[in-house]
């Protein structure tokens, strides 16, 4: 057993390690520990020797603060609960252990046992005292909590951060890999299919979005929109219920519709109703300012003027 005086390799819970790039060549270490799977965040895959050797899985992400790790927690967990079930050990590890492979493992503890992040921050600390989230996964792991510790793809939080995300990944890339992205963004985006109003084009009725769509704003004190970090909402904590979101109802900024994909490939550009053609709006995936005075990114800016909300008609209950 070590302890985490050694700082290669720290056992957290039973069968759960964390350790950085030179942990993996303790191999004497790995099998006292009967380590059978290793779980590698980093920027490359380790050798085939070992993942010849281990049971293996790979996601590629440096220790910044815009990599998302979010995404790919609930793989992770299947991964290490595929150790855990077969009565073995999972290394998980990056370059020091002390951000990436914490901000996995520490989710993994939420979601299991029930922790807050601040509790399974404590009890991975207590293990190893140089784990240290970077502040972009801190702001994961809060918005992972307030999802109750699961991810709950119709959260409202949830879909900004992913939409953020894909705008984060679009800048710099090629019109190909710009298709890519956008067609796995939409090919597993949760449609929320609660039912609310529809917002039709006013010239020929086509339903163009929904109401659950509208990615709400507070009303502008400058500060970016759709920002899902915690350093914001602790701010927010100090301000009275009343003034702390006013949500800003100037304009119309919607999440991407499935409709789109295809037509919002360049950085910025025309918004047209697919079936009419009519020009409802635009896109800018940098972001816009709001008439109102927020910073919006991305923005997908429907004019109001150009379409009309439908209520739901009521199904009465049988
Ligand atoms: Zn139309
Ligand atoms: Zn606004």
């Amino acid at each position: 057993m070590t302890d985490s005086r050694d700082c290669d390799i720290s056992q957290i819970v039973d069968n759960i390690y964390i350790g950085g790039e030179k942990a993996v060549h303790r191999t004497d270490q790995l099998k006292q520990n009967n380590v059978t799977h290793i779980l590698t965040i980093n920027n490359v895959p380790l050798h085939r020797s070992y993942t010849d050797t281990y049971k293996y899985k790979f996601v590629y992400g440096f220790d910044l603060e815009f990599t998302d790790l979010l995404s790919h927690f609930e793989e992770c967990f299947e991964f290490i609960d595929d150790a855990l079930d077969n009565r073995g050990g999972v290394l998980v590890h990056c370059m020091m252990g002390c951000s990436r492979s914490a901000t996995i493992v520490i989710a993994y503890l939420m979601n299991k046992k029930k922790l807050s992040y601040s509790e399974a921050l404590e009890l991975v600390k207590s293990m190893r005292p140089m784990v240290s989230p970077n502040d972009g996964f801190v702001s994961q792991l809060l918005l992972f909590e307030e999802m109750d510790c699961t991810i709950d793809r119709t959260h409202e939080k949830f879909r900004q951060y992913r939409l953020k995300k894909l705008a984060t990944n679009l800048q710099g890339t090629t019109a190909e890999e710009r298709s890519k992205l956008q067609s796995s963004y939409f090919d597993t985006t949760e449609e929320i299919k609660k039912n609310d109003a529809v917002f039709k084009c006013r010239k020929c009725r086509h339903a163009l979005f929904r109401q659950s769509g509208i990615m709400k704003h507070t009303v502008g004190d400058g500060e970016v929109a759709f920002d899902w970090r915690g350093k914001v909402s602790s701010e927010k904590v100090e301000k009275s219920p009343d003034e702390a979101e006013r949500v800003c109802d100037l304009s119309y900024f919607i999440e991407p519709v499935r409709w789109m994909a295809g037509s919002i490939q360049d950085l910025e550009g025309k918004l047209a109703c697919p079936k009419c053609s009519c020009k409802i709006g635009s896109y800018i995936w940098y972001g816009e300012r709001c008439p109102c005075g927020a910073w919006v990114a991305p923005a997908f800016h429907i004019q109001t003027a150009k379409v009309d909300m439908c209520k739901p008609r009521i199904i009465p209950n049988r």
